[in-house]
């Protein structure tokens, strides 16, 4: 005993060591509780006034009325969250965060965003990412590192490279069906959690309007989605025309991302066959700013303009029909660190607030496939927890004053561990 003492002097110790009756060692337990003064357990529930979460290795084990200072036999660190809101963690399923392209730009200029942007976004309340594109394998790395400890950054699931049809600097080339067949596996083997496949021409191009074409072959999403599916790994699809958008998903795509233009048949398949609608409607943002500064050729102008004119009424179509949305702002094409802007830009597009939460945390969570881990404060999920000052049920503004993240149990912001 005397030995573990002077042990535990020296180290920090994971537990707190005390005298049986008998004289032996004992391991106690140990575990958090967080006194929460409203707690959004489930987005779209009403919230609860002074609750407790009790969180041991990582998890949480229980949600109880009232403020609880003790737990069973166990030795306590209390949270004082009485004057926050307090929910699940956030989520952002469409997120680039080691994308560091452009002239001058090296595998280490990769490396190094990747560890700033993952810390900036874990640092608002953002606990799990799904990263759809990096620039090489970097995203792997960091992913690893975050697990073991190593980086701050919210929990990732990667895609890797792009998959698309070739002439992009950081894209993965799919050309004809073995190609595609074999690019598709080698993403898997290099550890891609989702597929991302590039369907339509990129947003920033003429080719991305309504009418726009498709980019794959039939056969080519067909050999993408048959190695996808042996390997059980998901698919998402980036488009922004109609027809490539009702392409892909005669193929079976989990996630359409962007969907500028989705019609009304693309969005009844979605609702049938339960595919998630990813809008990326931060990117707004980013338009509008183009727009506004008026510095494109006119052509380009007059197709910014047609997506502002468009999107905001097209996902609100998509969510009163009942189209499943998430939150994803394609952040690394705007600014890390304001992932919030997508909830926020939800409830300005007709959204209720309480669902522009639920896309960020439930829906979210559902898309990944870890609802049963992710998602809500409940006994038995994951300990992915935030507070905020205000309240953004009745002002969405207040998800930006994120005070408090936790994840997994550790605290990263506000009382330290
Ligand atoms: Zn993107």
């Amino acid at each position: 005993m005397r030995k573990l003492i002077i042990f535990c002097q020296i180290y920090i110790c994971a537990f707190s060591i005390g005298l049986a009756q008998d004289g032996e060692k004992q391991e106690s337990r140990s575990v958090t509780i967080i006194q929460a003064g409203t707690l959004m357990a489930v987005a779209g529930e009403k919230p609860l006034k002074e609750q407790s979460i009790v969180i041991e290795d990582g998890k949480i084990i229980d949600v109880l009325p009232s403020y609880l200072s003790t737990y069973e036999d166990a030795g306590v660190k209390l949270i004082d969250l009485k004057d926050k809101f307090v929910m699940a963690g956030l989520m952002d399923m469409h997120v680039h965060l080691a994308m560091a392209g452009g002239p001058g730009k090296d595998s280490g200029d990769v490396a190094l965003a990747g560890v700033k942007n993952a810390y900036k976004t874990l640092m608002i309340g953002f606990t799990t990412v799904r990263d759809l594109g990096a620039t090489d394998d970097t995203i792997f790395k960091l992913r690893k590192d975050i697990n073991s400890g190593d980086i701050i950054g919210p929990r990732i699931l990667a895609a890797g490279q792009i998959i698309g049809v070739g002439g992009r600097s950081d894209g993965k080339e799919c050309n004809g069906v073995e190609s595609c067949r074999k690019t598709t596996r080698d993403m898997i083997s290099h550890g891609a959690d989702w597929i991302k496949i590039y369907a339509s021409c990129s947003g920033g191009l003429l080719c991305s309007n309504k009418d726009g074409p498709s980019v794959f072959f039939d056969d080519e999403i067909g050999a993408i989605m048959d190695v996808a599916r042996k390997y059980k790994i998901k698919v998402a699809a980036h488009t922004h025309p109609r027809d490539s958008a009702l392409q892909v998903l005669k193929y079976g795509v989990s996630s359409i991302e962007h969907g500028s233009y989705i019609n009304d048949e693309a969005m009844e398949i979605m609702i049938r066959e339960g595919v998630y609608y990813v809008p990326t409607v931060s990117v707004m943002d980013l338009l509008e700013d183009v727009v506004a500064k008026g510095e494109n050729p006119p052509e380009m102008l007059a197709h910014d303009q047609a997506f502002l004119d468009n999107n905001p009424g097209n996902i609100f179509k998509a969510y009163k029909k009942g189209v499943k949305i998430a939150t994803g702002t394609d952040a690394g094409v705007v600014p890390h660190g304001k992932n919030y802007r997508e909830v926020e830009r939800f409830v300005e597009l007709g959204m209720t607030n309480a669902d522009a939460l639920k896309a960020g945390t439930i829906n979210s969570a559902e898309l990944i496939d870890m609802s049963d881990r992710l998602g809500t404060i409940e006994k038995g999920k994951i300990a992915d927890i935030i507070a905020v000052i205000g309240n953004p049920l009745e002002q969405i503004k207040d998800i930006e004053n994120v005070t408090f993240v936790m994840k997994e149990g550790r605290i990263y912001k506000g009382t330290k561990d």
